[in-house]
């Protein structure tokens, strides 16, 4: 099996979307393709790849807004969360995998941000794909504190189930790079260093007056 693994910036609110194929079998899946479906589709085609799948890591509409046309060119599947509101032909839960070439994806249900959340790992090179569960630097927005609760169960589930040197890849680029590691965000992550749920829920209350006087965007 060879790898194709790119990240590729899709528009939006600085949107990132994934090729993940195996060039040995010509195949390829498409993840979040988002604003850019024809973009995808071309760097799949330069490479000699079939796209097979489309991945949505939730059901926002910046993440499956180009799912429409992204089949349209290619015939490929819409591989999600049963819950996903882009109504999946093929449906994965937690634990789930799906098959690209010989690459093996695992789709983890880490919900939170979103109801129908996946993250996807690739275990052979430890590519983490955490959607807008786990940006670099910080985690995805919750509308209530119900939902921030999920979402740090969420994170812990996801932190245990992968190594420390798993490379992680966000669905937007809203950090200070744009990949990181598993343990690098737990070593710098603000919110993955809070203490317990309640300490989370109080810096993400807190981040909007944090993130201006600290400059970010
Ligand atoms: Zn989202």
């Amino acid at each position: 099996m060879t790898l194709v693994f790119e990240q590729i910036r899709a528009g939006g609110d600085r949107n990132f979307g994934y090729l993940l194929g195996d060039r040995d079998a010509g195949v390829c899946a498409l993840i979040d393709p988002s604003y850019s479906p024809d973009a995808f589709v071309e760097r799949a085609r330069q490479q000699g790849m079939t796209v097979t799948l489309v991945i949505n890591t939730h059901g926002h509409p910046d993440h499956v807004n180009g799912n429409e046309q992204a089949v349209a060119l290619t015939g490929a599947k819409v591989a999600a969360h049963p819950r996903s509101p882009a109504s999946p032909d093929v449906a994965v839960g937690d634990g789930q995998e799906l098959a690209i070439g010989s690459l093996r994806l695992r789709c983890l249900h880490v919900p939170g941000h979103a109801i129908d959340h996946l993250a996807l790992f690739e275990p052979t090179y430890k590519l983490l794909i955490t959607g807008d569960l786990l940006f670099v630097g910080k985690v995805g927005g919750t509308p209530n504190d119900a939902d921030a609760r999920t979402e740090w169960d969420s994170l812990q589930k996801l932190l245990h189930a992968v190594p420390d040197d798993a490379t992680v890849w966000p669905g937007h680029d809203y950090g200070a790079r744009p990949a990181s590691t598993v343990a690098l965000e737990k070593a710098t992550n603000p919110f993955l260093l809070a203490a317990n749920a309640d300490e989370f829920l109080t810096r993400k209350a807190a981040w909007p007056a944090f993130k201006k006087q600290l400059g970010l965007r």
